[in-house]
């Protein structure tokens, strides 16, 4: 079978590391590897409408912020197709279907919802828009017959929730859809970046995120103020690992040689961690030494950024492009899933013979 990716991400803000490690480092990885026929990258624009309902102008002003991060961090739109979910109207009807398989009950048990709506304090005001966002994440997914979703892991419940639609769909009507899997970044750490203020996620709606886009000095200052272990007070005391987030970053981000190069002293993470668990290693050390981790890893995506921002109607223009393309594809699956659910009047002309066959009986 023919693998193809699709992803995305909600224009509520620029990228940030997060994002890097739990998914846009992997979909970089695998347009490179030639091993899937096609990868699609949409912007959810109407996702993020669903709860940001008083915020249209902030969702239209980040389309080309997050647009430039993903071409920054290396997606090729000659090789990815960029688009943006609004203008592909096909997803919309597809959602509208797939709602019929759904019930209330599944979609209150979905915990990213749950987690979702307690964070928003939506509580009985949830959008109704919001709360399906599921079944339009499963119609975007299953538009483009996407087999892998490099995803972080708030996301495998959703995941979930479209293979179930797929297998019900597939069940009750006919196997036109394909079930996809999650694909989840290869280490703890990056399948869910805490913030830098040590919260569980980093979040663009949390305000605690290193941005793709930030100049050196902010990436700087943001991981000099970031959030240790409380009990490590002297440089004697002996450190803790867990929910030490500068830790936990050198986990998604450090590689060996980047200790030869800015940390000689140790050989690798481990030895780093065991001095730190031992005591006698200051915090100061090893927020510099992340620093310039960070700093290496940005730099060029920076660099790239800044010479693609001298061109923003040629990135509108990808865009486009990229949804038109899109947009073929959505209708094709469109119109496999109206003839599968017998909604396909007028292009089946069996329906209209046996019909007129029918009455012709009748008169007789
Ligand atoms: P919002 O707060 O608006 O929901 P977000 O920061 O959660 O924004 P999304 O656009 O919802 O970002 O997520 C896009 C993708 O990035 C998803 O695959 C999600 O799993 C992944 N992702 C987001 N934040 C992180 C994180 N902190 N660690 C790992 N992956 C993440
Ligand atoms: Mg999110």
């Amino acid at each position: 079978m023919e693998k193809i990716i699709l992803t995305g991400d909600r224009p509520t803000g620029r990228l940030h590391v997060g994002h890097y490690a739990g998914s846009l480092r992997r979909r970089v990885e695998l347009q490179d590897s030639g091993e899937y026929s096609r990868t699609f990258i949409m912007i959810a624009d109407a996702q993020a409408l669903t709860d940001n309902i008083e915020e249209p102008e902030k969702v239209r002003q980040n389309i080309i912020e997050v647009a430039l991060d993903y071409m920054s961090c290396g997606l090729d739109p000659a090789r990815s197709t960029m688009f943006i979910q609004s203008q592909i109207s096909e997803l919309c009807e597809l959602t509208f279907y797939y709602m019929d398989l759904v019930t209330v009950a599944r979609l209150q048990r979905n915990p990213t919802v749950k987690n979702e709506i307690q964070m928003r304090n939506f509580e009985a005001s949830i959008p109704v828009g919001f709360f399906t966002y599921p079944i339009s994440q499963a119609a975007d997914i299953t538009a483009f017959k996407a087999t892998t979703v490099p995803v972080g892991d708030d996301q495998l419940p959703m995941i979930e929730q479209t293979r179930e639609i797929v297998h019900k769909f597939n069940t009750v009507y006919a196997p036109v859809l394909v079930e996809p899997s999650a694909l989840l970044a290869a280490n703890e750490a990056s399948k869910r970046l805490p913030g830098t203020d040590g919260k569980a996620k980093m979040s663009k709606s949390l305000g605690n995120c290193i941005y793709l886009a930030d100049s050196a000095d902010e990436v700087r200052a943001k991981v000099m103020s970031m959030f240790t272990d409380p009990q490590h007070l002297l440089v004697s005391d002996p450190g803790h690992l867990e929910g030490n987030t500068v830790f936990t970053y050198l986990d998604a981000f450090c590689k060996p040689e980047h200790f030869g190069r800015y940390l000689p002293d140790y050989g690798d993470l481990d030895e780093l961690k065991a001095h730190y668990q031992r005591g006698g290693l200051g915090d100061m050390k090893v927020k510099k030494f992340l620093n310039n981790v960070m700093q290496e890893l940005l730099e060029p995506i920076r660099t790239r950024r800044k010479e693609l921002e001298k061109d923003i109607p040629a990135i509108y223009e990808i865009l486009k492009k990229g949804s038109e393309e899109a947009r073929e594809v959505a209708a094709e699956t469109l119109s496999q899933v109206k003839s599968a659910m017998r909604i396909n009047y007028f292009e089946d002309a069996d329906l209209i013979r046996s019909q007129s066959e029918r009455f012709g009986r009748n008169a007789q």
